[in-house]
């Protein structure tokens, strides 16, 4: 038989497919060939009788890598969708589909000795034949009567060495390798505990989704609404019927709490994929999935690809989460995948979020998906009032400082009732813009409406999807004045400010610099939970996913920070930050409020935003990305050059815009927009980095994306690496 390979080489900017002779073979195992004389990994994805090569200089496989098939048919199907539809390659599209430690050896299943009896006698039988004062054997011999087999560290620590052997002579007991599985929090064993009775609006909400196991729906429920109950009623329901879920959720809300929760409400039925585990805790809790020992897989985007079988439904929560969308390579869309996958098994997909993406709502909106909504807050609690705080204001009353003075007053009544506060720094992207601290006013490109980039190298003002370059202002163009702030506040600063504010009060920090380890991340919000401190300063991390029943105080020190973000999806990422964050207050029986600083407090997003008014604010963006056709209206495509060495970049660009120019010139109302710039971050890495950025009408994107594909694929330069983004989510 013939069977054609995918060597798994690192790096590698081509896909290698090769044929290898063999007999008995699987498509989808994983086996070791001989290529360019050393053994590599690879994997079979064809089986046929015939070789295009000269069957006679083809080599033999030299043998399978795993005793089972890593990856099934419906695997390869969707990894060769993925192919077409992200331009990725093979092989590292397959490293997505089994666990990184798999690869290279790195790791096996872990067997330990086993400890058991030997026959089916009954307990007294076995007792009479061992002497009455032989206390130490006969309570090993009960003990492992009424418990089953048990690991031998465990019987040598408890009836010591002596005993064991001493039994294992008679032939009482005997001693096997047996393959024990490395679960994460194994001890927690609740099963069904953590359940709720469901409000009418939850109950309805799963009815819905029940009623069409194959629908695609989108749960639109505000924070605190109950989103969670209704995702697990839903996956206890599933299973129930035999079938496997898949729960997805944002990295960061994978908190040690919540994983904790999951094992109590389902036991080993759930099993956890996420990064924060040992590598030999993914590895097992990938095989349970895959043996069919677990039916549920909970963890972030990458478990969209979890090894399950007979799938029922797919769940992905905080659905307009931008992790959700890798930005790396292999680059994916976690939702198109999902639906693949659901529409592959004849599952549901439910979507769910408190702020959906535009994109998902306009699709709900036009029937692509059932929407559903949960408008109210569990036991009618009230949303928080939030308070725009007009900093223009401020600056005029000479309060130069970060904190207005609203803000200091609902600090102080909130410590000393007791409760807790979250102060919030939104530091999206690396870029500052250029603001009027007078009036508010924010430099933006004249062509483009988008905001400018403060370039200090060169001191201009750029913007970063035409490239133009403008002077750095020293006058506000609407008011005169020449007070302007740019940059931004740090969360050590703001921490520094709450000390000498407070000198009595703890305060915890928590951004990129304190939590460098995942442990850090969860050490810092269990010690707030605990109460060990009144104040938590942080960035967007802290905005979703956590529930704090003493916080009455969020605090949103700079509104307008992201607002002024360069892509047109500042607007919509502002809007879900605030409305996040402010979901963090109140939660429990006190009612939250929040202080939305802000420069722009006319700003429709931070209007709608303060009146938690999701479908007002959709309405008004949808309407703007309509007239502007920005997506859901269009497609965004961004090619981006990155390499060492700057010159290559240019040329490689050159060239390839060339082409692109000309598939421009025979497609003209396809093009809504077509230019070439360097990247607002130049170089990372060492790697100079330059992009074509591209708007495609929305009816012309399949027909065109495959030959602008086929453009980056006739890179010449070795020194540059080319890759395509669809809707980049990040255009640094
Ligand atoms: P969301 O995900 O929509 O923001 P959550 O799922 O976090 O909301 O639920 C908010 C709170 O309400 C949680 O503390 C949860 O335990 C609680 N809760 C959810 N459903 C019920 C219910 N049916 N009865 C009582 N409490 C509930
Ligand atoms: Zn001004
Ligand atoms: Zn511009």
């Amino acid at each position: 038989m013939i069977y054609s390979v995918i060597v798994d080489l690192s790096a590698s900017e081509v896909d290698h497919i090769f044929d290898y002779k063999g007999e008995g073979y699987v498509v989808g195992t994983r086996v070791l060939v001989d290529f360019r004389n050393r053994p590599t990994e690879g994997v079979i994805i064809e089986e046929k009788s015939r070789s295009d090569y000269d069957e006679s200089k083809l080599k033999t496989i030299i043998r399978a890598l795993d005793d089972f098939v890593a990856i099934s048919p419906r695997m390869l199907e969707l990894g060769s969708f993925m192919r077409r539809q992200y331009h990725l390659h093979w092989a590292d599209v397959l490293r997505l589909f089994i666990p990184a430690e798999m690869r290279g050896n790195r790791i096996k299943s872990l067997s330990r000795q086993q400890i058991c009896l030997v026959t089916n006698d009954s307990l007294d039988t076995i007792l009479s034949s061992l002497k009455p004062n032989a206390t130490m054997q006969r309570d090993l011999v009960t003990f492992l009567y009424l418990n089953g087999s048990t690991l031998a560290e465990t019987i040598n620590r408890e009836f010591g060495n002596s005993a064991l052997k001493a039994l294992k002579q008679k032939g009482i007991v005997s001693s096997q390798d047996v393959v024990v599985r490395r679960i994460p929090y194994k001890d927690i064993k609740m099963y069904g505990a953590g359940k709720h009775i469901l409000t009418l609006t939850q109950q309805n909400a799963v009815d819905t989704v029940l009623s069409d196991r194959k629908g695609r729906f989108l749960l639109h429920g505000v924070t605190g609404s109950g989103k969670t109950e209704v995702y697990l009623t839903i996956i206890e329901k599933i299973v129930a019927e035999g079938k496997t879920c898949i729960m997805l959720v944002p990295e960061i809300s994978l908190t040690p709490n919540m994983l904790k929760q999951l094992r109590e409400r389902f036991g080993d039925t759930v099993a956890l994929l996420h990064s924060g585990l040992s590598a030999g805790e993914r590895y097992d809790e990938w095989l349970r999935l895959k043996n069919g020992e677990a039916q549920i897989a909970v963890g972030a985007r990458s478990a969209v690809f979890a090894p399950l079988t007979n799938i029922g439904a797919i769940i992905i929560d905080e659905e307009h989460d931008s992790s959700y969308i890798s930005d790396f390579n292999p680059r994916y869309n976690t939702a198109e995948v999902a639906d693949f996958r659901a529409g592959q098994e004849g599952a549901l997909l439910l979507l769910g979020s408190a702020t959906p993406s535009l994109g998902t709502y306009y699709a709900a909106c036009r029937g692509k998906l059932k929407l559903i909504e949960m408008p109210e807050r569990i036991n009618k609690q009230p949303l928080p009032t939030v308070e725009i705080v007009d900093m223009t204001l401020e600056t005029r009353r000479g309060n130069k400082g970060i904190f207005s003075s609203v803000l200091k007053e609902r600090l102080a009544e909130t410590i000393k009732a007791g409760n807790q506060a979250m102060l919030f720094l939104n530091r999206r992207g690396y870029s500052s813009f250029m603001m009027c601290t007078k009036c508010g006013y924010v430099a933006k490109c004249e062509d483009c409406d988008v905001t400018l980039t403060v370039h200090r190298e060169d001191n201009r003002l750029k913007c970063h999807y035409c490239g133009k370059s403008y002077y750095i202002l020293d006058k506000c163009p609407v008011c005169k004045s020449d007070s302007f702030r740019q940059g931004r506040i740090g969360t050590q600063q703001v921490v520094e400010l709450l000390n000498k504010m407070f000198p009595d009060v703890k305060v915890l920090r928590m951004d990129a610099d304190t939590t460098q380890t995942k442990e850090s991340h969860g050490k810092i919000l269990e010690s707030f939970s605990r109460g060990e401190a009144q104040i938590l300063v942080g960035t967007q991390m802290i905005a979703k996913g956590h529930d704090f029943a003493k916080v009455t105080l969020v605090g949103i020190l700079d509104g307008d920070q992201s607002l002024h973000h360069e892509d047109y999806l500042a607007t919509e990422r502002t809007f879900q930050l605030i409305t996040q964050v402010a979901g963090r207050s109140g939660r429990d029986k006190d009612k939250g409020s929040v202080v939305l600083q802000t420069y722009t407090p006319g700003h429709y997003c931070l209007r709608f935003a303060a009146k938690q008014d999701y479908i007002g604010f959709y309405k008004y963006e949808i309407n703007i990305r309509q007239a502007s056709s920005f997506p859901p209206f269009s497609e965004i495509v961004r090619i981006l050059y990155t390499g060492e060495k700057e010159q290559d970049c240019i040329d490689e660009l050159v060239e390839q815009n060339a082409a692109i120019t000309n598939l421009k010139t025979d497609n003209p109302t396809a093009f809504l927009y077509l230019d070439k710039m360097r990247c607002p971050l130049k170089r990372a890495e060492k790697q100079y980095r330059f992009q074509i950025l591209i708007k495609l009408s929305k009816d012309s994107v399949n027909r065109l994306i495959p030959q602008i594909y086929a453009i980056c694929d006739s890179k010449k330069r070795r020194t540059v690496h080319v890759s395509v983004e669809r809707d980049p989510q990040n255009l640094s």
